[in-house]
């Protein structure tokens, strides 16, 4: 179930031609790297090409010679030329292009480039809020299956609805709005809830005539009178059943779209339902094929569940894993099952920190994109296992996440 192999030799394969810059500080002029004519630049730092498959034992030597890494930098293409031509020999810490002095920590994208991503974001046709609450679509529940199976823990339904009859559409990565009917206490007509959409923007059946959710049944002891509470919205959805009529606003969302690009890293980290908008990314990539989309990168799914039985979309996920061993990793963390290194239980953080290394350097690719889709404060956990990675070379990584969002390479939407 839980592979790494397969895919982790791919990734290294993938990246196994490219190279790194290092900015370090703090080694004296009479090291080897300044020997091998890494230039000196004017702020007192130095730049050392690295290539990728050397990256760890590269971050060490630095360490012991008391050097402490400011930035790393994907070389660009044309630097990584320059960087052969002088020799990427085994052992060899080749010499560094030149580059402007820069007083900040690294950039995961240059300027112009994150200008050219925000124009294209703009250019590209994202739908928003074709249907409003006040005009809301009336779209038809066409089936509503259990994903929960015997011995999981709680009730989480697959929804698809028919959209058929309208102008709704929508793209991976998006949310749609459900108004429940009825009142609220105030006797006012229930307010929207949004659910992530689970299915690509072709829909279950890739006729563009449905939209999927995958939807908990909200359930609770209620605290004073310890009464048991439904959900108001995510209850009407689980019991519906097919033929019957959904209010269906949206779609809203952008943070969570899926980069363009057919040669990118994409890690996901779901916990729950959380998995709804990475369901959609991996259809995309793998199940449907299209002409202008054909993927050729590195996705990587951690889930994390509380039980086997809980693994939603199970059979699917595995059935891609299988068939696309190559290009899609897939990591559970199983939390009642499975045991961290510290004997306790395996929380998606536990994988996270496991992990950290790998998932530091495929951030240092200028297209890899990392998304948390889930339960309310999974990031803090995740944060601090990726915080214990690159604290050793001395960058904070929130200030590195500050950037990565800025890039709009880092994408979180917890609820
Ligand atoms: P409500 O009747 O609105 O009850 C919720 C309220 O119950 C809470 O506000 C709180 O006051 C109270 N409550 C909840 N738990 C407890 C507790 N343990 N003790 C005491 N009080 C409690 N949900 C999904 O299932 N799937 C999705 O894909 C999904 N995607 C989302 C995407 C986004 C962008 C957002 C913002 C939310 C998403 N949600 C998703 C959550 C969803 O919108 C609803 O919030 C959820 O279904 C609960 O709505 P409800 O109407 O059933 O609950």
């Amino acid at each position: 179930m839980y592979n790494s192999s397969a895919v982790g030799k791919s990734a290294n394969t993938q990246a196994g031609n490219r190279f790194f810059v290092y900015e370090v500080v703090g080694l004296s002029q009479n090291t080897e790297s300044v020997q091998n004519n890494s230039p000196i630049r004017r702020s007192g730092s130095m730049l050392i090409t690295v290539p990728y498959d050397r990256m760890n034992q590269e971050m060490r030597r630095i360490a012991k010679m008391g050097g402490k890494i400011v930035s790393i930098r994907p070389l660009s293409e044309a630097a990584e030329a320059i960087a052969n031509a002088n020799g990427s020999k085994k052992n060899t810490v080749a010499e560094a292009p030149q580059a402007e002095p820069q007083s900040q920590p690294s950039k995961p994208m240059t300027q112009a480039k994150d200008k050219k991503a925000k124009a294209k974001a703009k250019a590209k046709d994202i739908p928003v809020n074709i249907y409003k609450p006040k005009n809301p679509y009336i779209g038809k529940c066409l089936s509503n299956e259990a994903l929960v199976r015997e011995g999981g823990s709680g009730r989480v339904q697959h929804l698809v609805f028919d959209i058929s009859g309208g102008d709704l559409r929508y793209l991976e990565g998006q949310s749609i709005g459900i108004i429940p009917p009825g009142e609220d206490e105030k006797g006012k007509p229930h307010k929207l809830r949004l659910y992530s959409i689970a299915s690509t923007r072709h829909g279950d059946n890739e006729d563009d005539k449905t939209v999927s959710l995958c939807v908990r049944e909200l359930v609770y002891q209620h605290p004073e009178t310890n009464e048991t509470v439904y959900g108001v919205c995510s209850s009407f959805l689980c019991n519906l059943n097919s033929g019957d009529d959904v209010q269906i606003t949206g779609p809203v969302g952008k943070e969570m779209l899926l980069p363009d690009d057919e040669e990118a890293t994409v890690i996901m980290i779901a916990t729950g339902t959380g998995i709804a908008p990475f369901r959609a990314f991996l259809w995309r990539m793998f199940k449907e094929k299209h002409e202008d989309y054909q993927f050729k990168g590195l996705a990587w799914l951690f889930f994390g569940i509380p039980y086997t039985a809980n693994i939603l979309y199970k059979e699917e996920l595995e059935q891609l894993q299988k068939e696309f061993p190559e290009n899609f990793r897939l990591t559970y963390a199983i939390s009642r099952e499975q045991q961290n290194a510290q004997g306790g239980k395996m929380y998606i953080q536990d994988r996270i920190a496991e992990n950290a290394e790998e998932i530091w350097q495929l951030l240092q690719k200028d297209n890899t994109h990392g998304y948390i889709c889930g339960l309310k404060g999974m990031e803090d956990g995740i944060d601090a296992g990726m915080s214990a990675v690159t604290s050793k070379q001395g960058i904070d990584w929130s200030d590195y996440q500050k950037q990565l969002k800025k890039a709009h390479r880092w994408h979180v939407e917890t609820y």
